[in-house]
């Protein structure tokens, strides 16, 4: 991967990105995709975002060396800290954690004013970014699932708007789990994804039945049989190849 070959997890949240807005990266480690997106003509101005030092000098010396100090600001500090409110138009988060994402733009919320787009992609915990669009009516208007390099990445886009549009017509508890738009479409990563889920949760079940019992296993055990149970009933029950 460089700065004209994105991974195609990265690809696929460039494609998301909007045309000639401006753009913070937050979490950009070696800035290849605002790096990408500037080379491409996709957008005016990017922001590198980085927390840590050494990621900071690599999105530093990437951007240097690509010529593009005048169209790419690398930026030292914690999450959205690195914008000001009207700054940019669009914002990627990619390859961290739901939660960690969801705390980003939690923490950041004030300087979302005049955000138009934002393009995420957790590595899990998806359910946590879904729960927090929700909370601060931004409506996901697009999801992607791939499979890239035996791993199963969600991209998230979202824009402000009616927050529950995309849930209307099912379950909310299972829309947040697996995302409304991917839950419609049951890509086979889709399939894949919550089969490897279920045969986990199956596996910490049976533990849990070894266990000493306690108020506390019952009650784990009730969780995770809940969570099996939803994940069936999004598979339709099929047996696949991956249980
Ligand atoms: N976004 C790139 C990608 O998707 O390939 C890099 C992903 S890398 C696994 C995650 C990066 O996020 C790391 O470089 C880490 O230092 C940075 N990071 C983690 N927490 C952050 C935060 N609160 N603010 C800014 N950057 C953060």
């Amino acid at each position: 991967m460089n700065t004209d070959k994105l991974s195609v997890r990265l690809e696929t949240v460039a494609k998301y990105v909007l045309k000639d807005s401006k753009l913070a990266d937050i979490g950009s480690d070696h800035a290849y995709l605002p790096s990408y997106l500037v080379k491409n003509g996709v957008i005016t101005f990017g922001i590198a975002g980085e927390v840590v030092k050494g990621p900071f000098q690599s999105a530093e010396k990437n951007v240097r060396a690509e010529g593009l100090t005048d169209m790419i600001s690398v930026r030292m500090g914690d999450g959205l800290e690195v914008i000001q409110p009207g700054d940019v138009d669009c914002i990627t988060i990619a390859g961290m954690g739901g939660s960690l994402i969801a705390n980003i733009l939690e923490n950041g919320k004030e300087k979302l004013s005049t955000v138009k787009r934002l393009v995420l992609q957790p590595n899990l915990n998806a359910i946590a970014i879904r729960k927090w669009l929700i909370d601060n009516n931004w409506e996901l208007i697009a999801e992607e699932i791939i499979e890239e390099d035996s791993k199963i990445y969600e991209i998230l886009v979202a824009e402000r708007g009616d927050p529950l549009k995309p849930y209307r017509g099912m379950n909310l508890e299972t829309g947040l789990l697996v995302g409304p738009f991917l839950l419609q479409r049951k890509e086979s990563a889709f399939k894949k994804k919550w089969s490897l889920e279920k045969k986990n949760w199956k596996r910490i079940y049976e533990q849990l039945e070894s266990a000493a019992p306690s108020a506390e296993t019952e009650e784990k055990k009730l969780e995770v049989s809940e969570k099996i149970t939803l994940v069936e009933g999004v598979l339709d029950n099929e047996e696949s190849e991956w249980t």
